[in-house]
């Protein structure tokens, strides 16, 4: 069984040992490993289940040691990388020969970025090698925010998790590519499209695309509950179910007619940043709720609100 900790060395000593260790980031926890090491990668994927042909994201510390993973960083991923970093944004940038085949799933770029979160910056700086880390749930399931969230799901497989406390961003980074020099987002998240057009201009989204074989984490089944969750036809889907078997997921206000203990409001205020720290939480205890069935609703289409109801509908059952 896993142990929950703040020993910063430790993990670093497993990691050198070629181990994986769940670490806090501001978006969600990591499953992380040794991003030069093969084996300690091959880990990472059997772990969480991940089929391998869905690339990891490495993480380092500064840009200094990001020019030894990459080979270039075009004009406006640098200017992405200033305005965001270190922040919930991915780049995907040409891999250099250091990091192996196995964390880009065989593709020529590599997907980087320098998170948030002081514990794992702190652990990135005493390491001298990036850190390979997905999102420490078993593949397909809802993302972890928490320590425990992690250790609930993957406690048996891995010997320590870095305490880091809730993630305070909540979602996934943004991924941003380029082709032909030309920006596209593949992932909307943590960072909003508006932000990141502030900085660079109009960008190209490529993120709801089962079909891209640049982006083949991209599947549309992903962050899902066991329990089924609709996001259309309220009025049906809650005829169908009874009252007290049903759960529900909003935006600012409750559903009337059904308990309000069977009820998560991701942020009274219409906060979209409070709404994206506690999504997936929310989704976990409406999961373990007696419930047969959950009705989400979306968010405006604008800002976090794309980001969340991209997991929202990926999280729905197909009907
Ligand atoms: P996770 O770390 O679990 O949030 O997943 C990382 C996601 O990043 C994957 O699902 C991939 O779709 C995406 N990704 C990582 N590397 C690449 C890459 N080189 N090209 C396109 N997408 C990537
Ligand atoms: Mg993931």
């Amino acid at each position: 069984m896993t142990t929950i900790g703040i020993d910063i060395l430790k993990a670093k000593q497993l990691l050198e040992a070629g181990e994986v260790v769940g670490v806090p980031t501001e978006t969600v926890y990591g499953l992380a490993g040794n991003a030069l090491n093969e084996d300690a990668v091959l880990k990472i994927f059997q772990v969480k289940n991940r089929p391998q042909f869905d690339p990891l994201i490495v993480h380092t510390d500064s840009l200094d040691k990001l020019s030894q993973i990459v080979t270039e960083i075009p004009p406006k991923a640098y200017q992405l990388a200033a305005a965001f970093w270190p922040g919930p944004l991915t780049l995907l940038l040409p891999k250099s020969s250091l990091i192996p085949d196995l964390v880009t799933s065989g593709l020529d770029t590599v997907a980087v970025r320098i998170p948030r979160h002081p514990l794992i910056l702190e652990l990135l700086s005493i390491l001298d090698f990036p850190l390979a880390a997905p999102s420490a749930n078993p593949f397909g399931y809802i993302s972890p925010t928490s320590a425990q969230h992690v250790a609930q799901q993957l406690g048996p497989l891995i010997p320590y998790i870095l305490d880091g406390g809730e993630s305070t961003v909540g979602i996934e980074s943004s991924i941003v590519g380029f082709e032909e020099n030309q920006p596209v987002v593949y992932r909307l998240g943590g960072t909003s499209v508006e932000a990141i057009e502030e900085v660079i201009g109009a960008v190209s989204w490529r993120s709801h695309s089962t079909s891209n074989p640049k982006a083949p984490g991209m599947l549309k089944s992903h962050y899902a509950p066991r329990k089924p969750l609709y996001i259309n036809d309220k009025e049906r889907i809650l005829r169908r179910f009874p009252t007290d078997k049903m759960g529900a997921l909003t935006f600012t206000q409750p559903l009337p007619h059904l308990p309000l203990a069977h009820q998560r409001i991701l942020s009274p205020s219409g906060d979209f940043a409070e709404a994206a720290k506690n999504l997936f939480a929310y989704m976990r205890q409406l999961d373990a709720l007696p419930v047969e069935a959950i009705y989400a609703e979306l968010l405006p289409e604008r800002d976090l609100g794309r980001a969340l109801n991209d997991r929202i509908r990926r999280a729905a059952a197909s009907e």
